[in-house]
């Protein structure tokens, strides 16, 4: 039991209410193309308009470009707040976002990807390329670094990600990777199920999810 001044109450009500947390605002990483096929483009705008029922704002890589910009459209038309972040020799070759409620010009790349997650309860990467899977990979080691305490969901749509599930079960089989680490990602299908998994999210012993296949 714990006391708080004004109630005795258990420990354990006490920590469920804690990891109750409340996730206003979402870092998704995605596709800066404008040429992915139109599924992927679907999914973008199904997690925005679930973002925008549930009062979740964006934050993201501020450009106006392939599904970063169909996210940030989305989000902004269906009344929600959108926060960009981008460097400023980007601004012109990923048509930095002009009608953004925030823009926040970096110096560098580094900077962009620090202001996004200071800004971010959680993160939800969506298909993408290059770019992509590096936010996602530097977030992940940022968290197995404990540098961060922060949900990463990852949108397996399409099954784009299962190579990289792939190789993440390896590397946990090849003791590469330890079971713990592994479980520091949550995958769901697609991005119209990262609201859900987020609002589901009840961690009451303290331990993250397993990485599952949902
Ligand atoms: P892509 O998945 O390659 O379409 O890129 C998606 C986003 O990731 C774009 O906003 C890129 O500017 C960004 N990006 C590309 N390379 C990096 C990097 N090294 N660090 C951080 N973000 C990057």
């Amino acid at each position: 039991m714990v006391s708080t001044g004004f109630s005795t109450l258990p420990i354990s009500r006490v920590w469920q209410y804690l990891c109750r947390m409340k996730i206003s605002m979402l870092c998704v990483f995605c596709s800066s193309s404008n040429l992915v096929p139109e599924h992927f483009r679907e999914d973008t705008i199904a997690l925005a308009d679930r973002m925008v029922e549930e009062r979740i704002a964006l934050v993201y890589g501020g450009g106006s470009v392939g599904l970063m910009g169909i996210l940030a459209d989305r989000v902004l038309g269906g009344g929600g707040n959108v926060i960009g972040v981008i460097p400023e020799f980007l601004c012109t070759e990923e048509l930095a976002h002009e009608g953004l409620t925030e823009m926040i010009i970096t110096q560098t790349m580094h900077e962009r990807k620090i202001e996004m997650s200071r800004r971010a309860d959680a993160f939800a990467v969506l298909p993408g390329g290059f770019g992509t899977m590096d936010e996602f990979f530097e977030i992940l080691t940022w968290r197995q670094l404990g540098l961060h305490a922060k949900p990463i969901i990852v949108a397996n749509t399409g099954g784009w990600f299962d190579p990289i599930l792939s190789y993440f079960h390896n590397a946990e089989s090849q003791r590469m990777v330890s079971r713990e680490n592994l479980g520091l990602v949550e995958v769901v299908s697609a991005g119209e199920n990262v609201v859900e998994t987020l609002l589901r999210r009840r961690d009451p012993a303290g331990t993250l999810p397993r990485l599952s296949r949902s």
